[in-house]
């Protein structure tokens, strides 16, 4: 990490962690970025969490990819044995040409629905629409997907479907307006921590700050209602609290009539849920729910935050669906300090899929089955047709793999050998493939399996936009070159795409976000310039001097008649509970130090030195009954397989329950996961799974 004093220049981009986006200046001497600082973007004003200020010199790490590599013909078999210092073995050095051809050849002689990709919402906007692209114009079909399939694809599904609109309806920023929030299945401290300074400042200056989540988190300080239900009854506490602002009248008439359908049976639905009927089910007090339901209905201005807790469950779309009647029936939505907020996770994931990035929708959520949609797009492509079927999710294109319906695979920036839900099968999946393209800065466990290997970029080596949780589009620059023979993401697709015969000819990052502009109105108004000397844009901008629209439906919604919908959810039981064999219950999640599947935070000093090992956690009273003490080694079993791990005390765990970060290839929690998905947004069950524990031995 560098002397703060030895820089000789610096450049302004954004953080490459989460969905807050802080804007920060990157200090560089020696094309080696020397340290960072926050400065004032609209999310951060200057603020940084540990990953921001410290995560920053995985760019420099020996591991980084800086040639083209093709697997040697005579590898060993593939599976998870690579060493990334060691990959000789495996791995042949090419040169470009020789790699695009090779990586274009194989996913040509498979060609058409045999051939599926995985973007990335780590990349740019424009890396991803042209990813996209590339899947769709190639290969003809929309089987291209990307990790908001494994965050919150179930919360996008439900704000599609009642408000008419996936993102958030106001900035996290906006709590400094508001008097009451919520923050449900979310531990903003470890997963989104600058936003987490507002939310605390917001309860210094007196607003009341409802927290809920089956695992207790530092927020709680800070709560005044902590509400530690029971793993999977969000929908029976959030029904029983609606029930209460039924039964006391304590909706908002007037906004329901002026805005809102479907109410009359959202209220007949909810007469089932009195708090006195749930609390034995979602482990509540009914006072408690009583006392929630009129603080939050009480509110002059209300938000609600939510993150993986509520989504990543085969009943994640119903949770959503809660949430958004909640706030409708109060309200509080389209009024500074109301609106709906699902915390978005990976820097670019809202940017990502606002770019397409999804099997269901063209660029700005526009479905693949309108014929209009098309033809539009297909003006713009100058493309003969845009496949109108729906394609494949993550968890389907890898099932589809087991099934040999697809045999190649285009993987930019993803780790599913890692990410995914029962990881075995991901990780056979991925052995399967007769060819595997991979574009990634490290020898990723997903590289592990690749055919071609295609050297990225970091994005401290990368110029484009990216689009955080507030609609906020911002402009990345790069302050260091990419090492060695490593290209730009956006430029490898390209030239990949020229090998598959397609005829791109974009030679900048902002001839692709031009012609977005072309099909995206949410970039109405925004234009690369404005980007460059304003560095932030929030969409929907109103006009060329329009900073952007922090609140959005102060008038209704984009819905075909204009109005938010109710939707009623009933309680659906996880898809396994414990039993005699598998009496806990797992969950997983991310740690302050560590990012995803850990492939740059633990090739960052500061980050691993803080958490170098896998650690799982459970209540100390857990661990005494097992025989076992902070530091044992011990096993977690599930129906999909074991992992073995060292125990930390955490009192937040509630005892019959075991948490896994999922950053840690030695101990994969993925290994553990159940793959069942929810049928809406059909995001894996990652928040629950029935699990065994035993001792196995001290460190
Ligand atoms: Fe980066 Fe998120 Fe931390 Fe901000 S809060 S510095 S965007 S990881």
């Amino acid at each position: 990490i560098g002397d703060t004093a030895d820089y000789d220049r610096e450049v302004k981009s954004v953080c490459p962690f989460c969905g807050v986006g802080c804007q920060v200046s990157l200090k560089v001497k020696d094309n080696k970025v020397k340290f960072v600082e926050g400065i004032n973007g609209p999310a951060n004003e200057g603020r940084l969490c540990v990953k921001g200020r410290f995560g920053f010199d995985y760019i420099h790490h020996e591991h980084r990819l800086t040639k083209p590599l093709i697997r040697r013909k005579d590898a060993p078999a593939k599976g998870l044995n690579v060493d990334p210092g060691n990959w000789q073995a495996h791995f042949r050095e090419a040169t470009w040409d020789e790699a695009l051809d090779a990586a274009a050849k194989g996913l040509k002689d498979i060609g058409g629905t045999g051939v599926a990709g995985f973007g990335s919402a780590k990349c740019t906007n424009e890396e991803a629409y042209l990813f996209q692209k590339l899947i769709r114009q190639g290969f003809g079909h929309n089987n291209v997907d990307h990790c908001t399939r494994l965050c919150h694809a179930s919360s996008v599904a439900a704000l599609m479907e009642n408000v008419g609109s996936g993102a958030v309806t106001a900035t996290f920023n906006e709590i400094e307006n508001a008097d009451v929030a919520i923050v449900i299945g979310a531990n903003p401290i470890e997963n989104h921590p600058v936003a987490a300074t507002y939310f605390k400042q917001f309860t210094k200056r007196g607003g009341k700050l409802i927290v809920m989540d089956p695992r207790g988190q530092a927020l709680k300080r800070f709560a005044s209602h902590m509400l530690q239900f029971r793993p999977g009854a969000d929908v029976s506490m959030l029904n029983a609290i609606m029930h209460v602002i039924v039964e006391e009248r304590l909706y908002d008439q007037q906004y329901i009539e002026a805005y809102t359908e479907n109410w009359e049976a959202e209220k007949a639905h909810l007469a089932e849920f009195s708090p006195e009927k749930m609390e034995g089910i979602c482990g509540i007090p009914a006072d408690v729910l009583r006392d929630v339901a009129r603080t939050f209905a009480g509110a002059q201005s209300a938000m609600i935050f939510w993150g993986m807790g509520v989504s990543q469950h085969i009943h994640g779309t119903d949770n959503s669906r809660c949430l958004i009647s909640l706030a409708l029936m109060t309200g509080q939505v389209g009024r500074p300090g109301a609106g709906l907020h699902p915390l978005r996770g990976q820097n670019n994931v809202q940017g990502a899929s606002d770019a397409g990035l999804i099997p269901m929708f063209l660029p700005d959520y526009k479905p693949v089955g309108d014929d209009g949609v098309r033809s539009a797009f297909q003006q713009v492509w100058k493309d003969e047709g845009v496949n109108p079927e729906k394609g494949l999710t993550v968890t389907e294109i890898l099932d589809a793999v087991h099934t040999g319906d697809i045999r190649g695979m285009y993987i930019s920036g993803e780790n599913p050998a890692m990410s995914d839900p029962d990881v075995d099968h991901a990780r056979d999946a991925l052995a399967k493939l007769d060819h595997l393209v991979v574009q990634d800065i490290f020898l990723t466990e997903t590289a592990n399996f690749a055919d071609v290997i295609l050297p990225a970029s970091a994005f401290a080596e990368k110029t484009g936009t990216v689009t955080n949780t507030n609609r906020q589009v911002q402009m990345g620059r790069p302050a260091v070159p990419p090492p060695g023979d490593a290209r730009e993401d956006w430029w490898i697709t390209v030239e990949l795409a020229k090998q598959l015969g397609l005829a791109w000819e974009y030679a900048h990052p902002r001839e692709v976000f031009a012609e977005m502009t072309m099909v995206m109105e949410s970039f109405d108004n925004i234009t690369w310039d404005r980007l460059e000397t304003e560095n932030a844009v929030t969409y929907p901008s109103l006009s060329p001097t329009d900073p952007g629209q922090a609140i959005v439906f102060a008038d209704g919604f984009p819905r075909e008649n204009g109005r938010a919908k109710f939707t009623p959810a009933n309680v659906i039981a996880p898809d396994e509970t414990p039993d005699a064999e598998y009496p806990m219950i797992m969950t997983t999640g991310r740690q302050l130090e560590h990012w995803h599947t850990g492939s740059m935070t633990r090739r960052s000093k500061v980050l691993d030195a803080v958490e170098p090992e896998a650690n799982c956690s459970l209540h100390p009273s857990t661990l005494r009954q097992l025989g076992a003490a902070p530091g044992d080694m011990i096993r977690l079993t599930t129906r999909r397989g074991s992992i073995d791990i060292m125990a930390r005390a955490d009192r937040a765990v509630s005892p019959d329950m075991v948490f896994v970060p999922f950053a840690y290839v030695e101990a994969a929690a993925n290994t553990l996961t159940n793959p069942a998905i929810d049928p809406y947004g059909k995001i894996p069950e990652f928040k629950f799974a029935a699990v065994r524990i035993e001792k196995i031995g001290s460190e």
